[in-house]
């Protein structure tokens, strides 16, 4: 029985991975979570009742090198670091913040990984789960490219900027202590439990209230949508067969502008696109996402498989509870 060390477990998507982890393998968690205005346990509600033999939370900040010290002393196997500052608009406000969980958070986990496997590295895994927003934005004027892998990092915002710096620790451990760390970049993300600030949920939950629904600039900003249990399947895959030393983009070739989104969420609502409020854009907006997924398609066989409406749906119930 594997032992994963899931730190953010309390936010949108380490919730969904731990879930899925729990139901579909027999691997044993720890979540360790600071709790920030994004954690809530509620995603978690139950888990504890379920799987009592097989998870323990403990509040907890990636950034306190005691914590992270002890909790690593004890045999972990894998480390999957979900927790960060994640929403773009307030990494603006606070860069500093940003550049203290992501960056100094994550070397203090690579730091103490490191310490805690020197003797049996062969072992481990360490997964720095990053965005595909440190590659920058594309133009929409050549909608053939895509990010790879290997395109350059040319990060807009301190938000992705620092999850860039915390990428490039990540793999300066790899190369320099031979710490065996993946790292993943995943494009935007929706589903159930998402801090109702970011696009899907905030959209959603002013049109369920008959608010203003602000869309920044003119709107044609384009995003590549993955359902988030798309994007966990593709974790799971990268824990079982991906190659120490690499970086896998997760996406699902699912282009939209931001405004059609917002149009489509009203139109399920049956809502006016009167509520539509354009409003000032926002600083260093990236105008296009678009990531391809084919190197982890062709080492592991994984695909994006949600239909698009049909979570947004679901999405949308979520909401409406
Ligand atoms: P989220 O904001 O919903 O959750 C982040 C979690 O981290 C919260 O539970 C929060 O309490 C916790 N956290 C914050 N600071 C912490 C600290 N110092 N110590 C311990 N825990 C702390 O974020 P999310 O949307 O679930 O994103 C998870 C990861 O995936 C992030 O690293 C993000 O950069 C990355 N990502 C997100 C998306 C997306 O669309 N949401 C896309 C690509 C990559």
């Amino acid at each position: 029985m594997k032992k994963i060390l899931v730190t953010g477990g309390a936010g949108f998507i380490g919730s969904h991975f731990i879930k899925f982890m729990l139901a579909h393998t027999d691997c044993f968690i720890i979540n360790v979570d600071k709790l920030t205005y994004a954690g809530n346990l509620d995603n978690l509600s139950g888990i504890d009742s379920i799987y009592q033999n097989r998870y323990r939370f403990f509040k907890g900040d990636i950034c306190d090198n005691q914590n992270v010290s002890e909790i690593l002393k004890s045999e972990v196997d894998i480390v999957v670091n979900f927790a960060a500052e994640s929403h773009v608009d307030r990494s603006i406000e606070t860069p500093d913040l940003f550049a203290k969980t992501n960056i100094m958070g994550t070397l203090v986990l690579l730091q103490n990984a490191q310490k805690a496997w020197q003797s049996n590295l062969n072992e481990k895994l360490f997964i720095q789960i990053s965005t595909d927003e440190v590659y920058g934005s594309l133009s929409e004027e050549s909608p053939e490219m895509r990010f790879t892998e290997d395109s350059p990092i040319n990060p807009s915002s301190p938000y992705s900027a620092s999850k860039a710096a915390a990428d490039m620790l990540a793999m300066s451990f790899y190369h320099t202590y031979r710490l065996p760390v993946i790292i993943t970049r995943c494009s935007n993300n929706y589903g159930p439990n998402q801090y109702p600030e970011k696009l899907i949920p905030l959209m959603i939950s002013n049109a369920l209230q008959d608010k203003p629904l602000p869309v920044y600039g003119d709107g044609q900003n384009i995003r590549d949508w993955i359902y988030v249990e798309d994007n966990i399947k593709a974790i799971n895959k990268i824990l079982n067969k991906g190659i120490v030393g690499n970086v896998y983009n997760i996406g699902a070739e699912n282009e939209i502008k931001n405004i059609d989104l917002v149009k489509q969420i009203l139109d399920i609502l049956n809502k006016p696109y009167s509520l539509i409020q354009y409003v000032e854009d926002r600083a260093g907006h990236d105008r296009r996402y678009a990531i391809s997924a084919s190197k982890l398609s062709s080492l592991t066989g994984w695909s994006a498989q949600a239909n698009f409406t049909e979570k947004l749906k679901l999405t949308i119930e979520h909401y409406n509870k």
